[in-house]
């Protein structure tokens, strides 16, 4: 008996992966839709003239959970909730009356009125809450729609702005925090800073984007904008013949998916930087995949295209002229966190001091303005590894402000525990948070301040609260994301899964994840002291955890 023939195989149709400028149009999922329906930076004017009226009970859910964002602003989990529990909760059942708020510091830098501002918010409207982010960001919490208005009142008369500080958009441009200042500084990349800031932050031609865009800009030589992990990253260069500018990378990213970031093989002058910068948020917006949100980021597009091509389409599509080719600049062996006393190029110094994982206080900040002021600063600077640099400093004044900011616990001179530990916002206030982060880094520190106080070279300990990667854990010695883990009783408790090796600069690479390295919370520190015995036990000469 004879089969029939197989019918021929109907050729499948390739999804499209909603990319404008292949005619992708059509938004593909809720995201898109929302973004589509309504741009969200239109969002400001319902809370200032809805939501702030009648309260959070009055907002659209489409607000809520979408547009609210371009504004800086998130949901904060809901107050009193384990991690245990809330892990079984649906989104919306996490849903509280209060918001995080995201300041944007474009570049890092603040002035003393602004910093008292910041202090003053937090203490008027929330409770007291402000989180340094490792983007130089400050984030409150506790923040009621009825306050929003005029929050951004008192912000922006200080020049301050949470636009765009979350959202499918251009976030905060980081900058070296010692900018202008730093005597080893290849140029000052603040112009350009200033100049994007200006032209496209609330530009709608760019304020729907298929993901965030992250953007460092630094003239330092010593990576200290993380430029690795960025969607784009102006890095200070020298070109032998036409002199200092800017080497530029593209397509890093951490999260789920991580890649680290390519040099575009290009030079380029200050004064070009936004043009070239809009040219590569151009290509994101057109070509970016917008179907599903984990492929949503530059970096699979990068990664999809091939450097080369990248270049060549921005040169050919969006600039209409070549760029000018460099060499690869050398790379720092690991990014510089200005932590510590540093002579300035102009004669003063700056002081850099370590905040225990980003958590400080409105109060904090008040007391912190007054130390400054009376040392004869006028600014401070935040970093992208939770700390805080006091500027301009007179000699004379450096150890009565070294000291000062002890007491507010500050240090200039930390342990090399406390320097190097970072944590995200965890469980507290973050709905996607599964551990605890904050307290329990706080509490490493101090346990292994007192356990390996002989520790006398970095060893980068960083703390997620779920898989998303805002502590920047693949890049740690010791990275630590929350999960679930059963604990020897077989019971259910916070818990990380560990991630070993990872380091950014000359060796940048992301850490192993060992999976049968899983600890819960109350063993953390017994294994990071048993790890870190192990290393000082078998280095050999200048040896680093990483190697
Ligand atoms: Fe929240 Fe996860 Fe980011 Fe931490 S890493 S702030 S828990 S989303």
């Amino acid at each position: 008996m004879s089969s029939s023939p197989a019918a021929p195989a109907r050729p499948r149709r390739r999804k499209g992966e909603g990319q404008w400028a292949l005619g992708y149009r059509e938004p593909l999922n809720a995201n898109e839709q929302s973004k589509k329906d309504d741009n969200p930076l239109n969002v400001r004017a319902r809370i200032e003239n809805i939501y702030a009226h009648r309260g959070f009970e009055s907002i659209d859910g489409g607000d809520l959970r979408g547009r609210f964002r371009w504004w800086g602003l998130y949901t904060q989990r809901k107050a009193g909730i384990d991690g245990g529990k809330t892990a079984t909760l649906e989104p919306e059942e996490l849903d509280d009356s209060y918001f995080m708020m995201r300041v944007r510091i474009d570049g890092g830098q603040l002035s003393l009125e602004q910093l008292r501002a910041i202090a003053d918010v937090s203490v008027d409207f929330g409770r007291g809450s402000a989180d340094v982010t490792d983007r130089q960001n400050i984030q409150f919490h506790w923040i009621d729609v009825r306050d929003v208005p005029t929050i951004w009142q008192r912000l922006e008369s200080v020049g301050l702005s949470t636009q765009e500080a979350c959202g499918d958009c251009p976030r905060v441009i980081m900058g070296s925090p010692v900018a202008g200042v730093s005597a080893d500084e290849l140029i000052d990349g603040r112009p350009a800073i200033d100049a994007i800031e200006s032209r496209y932050i609330g530009d709608q031609a760019f304020s729907n984007l298929p993901r965030k865009f992250k953007t460092a800009i630094s003239g330092h030589p010593g990576h200290d904008v993380v430029p690795q992990i960025n969607d784009v990253a102006f890095v200070g260069a020298v070109h032998p013949e036409h002199g200092p500018g800017f080497d530029v990378w593209v397509g890093g990213g951490l999260s789920t998916n991580p890649h680290l970031a390519l040099r575009l093989g290009a030079w380029v002058p200050l004064d070009e930087v936004p043009e070239v910068w809009e040219g590569v948020v151009s290509i994101f917006r057109d070509y970016g995949y917008r179907r599903l949100r984990s492929r949503a980021r530059l970096k699979f597009l990068v990664q999809d295209w091939g450097i080369e091509k990248f270049r060549e389409v921005l040169e050919t599509k969006y600039l209409g002229r070549p760029l000018i080719d460099l060499d690869a600049p050398a790379v720092p062996d690991t990014p510089v966190d200005h932590v510590g006393v540093h002579r300035q190029v102009d004669g003063r110094f700056y002081v850099g001091a370590a905040t225990t994982v980003g958590r400080i206080s409105g109060p904090l900040l008040q007391r912190l303005a007054d130390v400054v002021e009376a040392h004869g600063s006028a600014r401070v600077a935040l970093t992208p590894m939770q700390k805080i640099v006091v500027l301009d400093v007179e000699e004379d004044r450096v150890e009565s402000l070294v000291a000062a900011l002890a007491e507010l616990g500050l240090h200039a001179r930390p342990s090399q525990w406390r320097q190097h530990t970072m944590a995200c916002t965890g469980i507290e206030y973050c709905k996607l948070a599964i551990v605890n982060t904050k307290d329990r880094a706080a509490a490493l520190i101090d346990e292994l301040e007192q356990r390996v106080p002989e520790l006398d070279t970095p060893i980068t300990v960083n703390v997620n609260g779920c898989p998303n990667s805002c502590a920047r854990i693949q890049t740690a010695d010791i990275g630590l994301k929350g999960q679930l883990v059963l604990n020897e009783d077989g019971q259910q408790v916070e818990g990380f899964q560990v991630h070993l090796g990872g380091a950014l600069g000359l060796d940048a690479g992301f850490g192993r994840k060992l999976r049968a390295h899983k600890v819960t919370g109350d063993e953390l520190p017994d294994y990071v002291e048993k790890l870190s015995r192990t290393y000082l036990a078998n280095r050999e000469d200048g040896e680093s955890f990483a190697a």
